[in-house]
Formats: C-alpha cells, structure tokens, sequence
C-alpha cells in the first residue's frame, strides 16, 4: 500500500490523489489552454506515488515524460462539503510533489477527447516528499516552487500565482469528492514544464517546506 510520512514520524496511506489541472496562468498559457471558469479536476491511483529514495523509471510507452512541481497537500480528518474558510481543519501537512505527464501522449489523448488516466496515472507518475505539518506554514498562498534538473532551472512560480486558491480548491474538490483521511492534493503547476531523460537529476524544491530529489532512469 501506498504511503506518505508526515513529519515527524506519523504514516498516512494514501487513497486517492485529486488533481488540479491549469492552475497558474504562465502554464495555461504555455499549453495553450483557455483560463478555466472552476478547477480541472483528474485522478491518479494511488500507485502512481513514488515517495523519496526511489527511481523514476520513464514508461517505455512515451517518448515525452514532462516534470509538473505542484504544491501537495494531505488531508487529515475525512470530510465532504468543507467551507472555504475551514479548509485548514481537514488538511494536515503541506509537500511537494511532481505530477509527471506522458505529454505526447495526453496530447493525443486531447485530440480525441480521451480520459487522460494513462498519461498522469501510470506507476511512479507522482513523486512526493513527506509532508510537513501546516500549522508550520506561514502562508500557503506566499511559497516559492523551484525546479531544477541537473543543476538548471526549469520552472519558477510562486502559490501566489495559481488561479483558483487553496481555500477555494478544497470547498470545491470536497463538494464532489469525499476526501479521506490520507488522500493527497496536488494543486497545478507554473510555467517551465519540459522533458526528463534518462540519467536526468530533478530536484524540486518548495521555500517553507524543504526540497526532493530524484534520478531518472529508462524502465
Ligand atoms: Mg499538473
């Protein structure tokens, strides 16, 4: 079973990861999409976690595995129909986590009008750091995202950046899906995402929270 560590030493296992879609304009633009009028919703298993200590293994099915850091959150208490206001009684931790994307592969599946489950779900297609606790977080809507592979920026922002906010995503994830004790939030990524290869170095780093790394080789 699929586990995140929240720190100090407490195990979560983790159900499902919801996902949000175009959530920083600079991204939305690079992928040219259309500023979305509610949060673009998907899932991944949670076999798609891959937690720190382990390998990327690119799918031989993609020529185009991209990077995506995106700002993870962990809920703590189960609950559905959370207020705004009260997204901070149900989320224990913040993290990192990288939703990586078989591009050419979603791109295809876009033409067609295609569930995207293979390009963003498959094994390994969600690393994670272990979560910190939230009430050690300032401001989750202040907190710089950096990633780097081999040494090289690639992608920059900023959590003030994202289109629709964290006290906004968890009233509107938790109205459609009841989020259990365990499950993990990843919340969009800036601008700047672009392919790994194998032999690649990530690190992904998020300022209040800490940074991962990852190496990346060929399955
Ligand atoms: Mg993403």
């Amino acid at each position: 079973m699929a586990s995140v560590i929240l720190l100090p030493d407490q195990k979560f296992q983790v159900g499902k990861i919801v996902c949000v879609g175009i959530n920083y304009s600079d991204h939305m633009k690079e992928m040219g999409n259309e500023k979305p009028e509610k949060p673009v919703l998907f899932l991944k298993p949670s076999t798609s976690i891959l937690n720190e200590g382990a390998t990327i293994k690119l799918p031989n099915y993609s020529k185009e595995v991209h990077h995506e850091i995106e700002l993870a959150l962990l809920v703590g208490t189960t609950a559905r129909n959370i207020r705004r206001s009260e997204w901070k009684t149900y989320i224990s931790g913040a993290g990192i986590a990288i939703d990586l994307t078989l591009r050419d592969i979603q791109r295809e599946a876009r033409k067609k009008g295609l569930p995207w489950s293979v390009c963003k779900g498959f094994d390994g297609a969600c690393p994670i750091s272990s979560f910190k606790p939230l009430n050690t977080i300032s401001d989750i809507q202040k907190l710089a995202l950096t990633l780097q592979v081999n040494k090289q920026i690639r992608q920059q922002g900023n959590t003030s950046e994202m289109i629709f906010a964290v006290d906004h995503l968890i009233e509107y994830i938790s109205g459609i899906f009841t989020l259990e004790r365990g499950d993990v939030i990843i919340t969009g990524t800036p601008a700047g995402v672009s392919p790994v290869t194998s032999g690649d170095h990530i690190t992904a780093e998020i300022s209040g929270i800490g940074s991962m790394s990852f190496t990346v080789v060929s399955d």
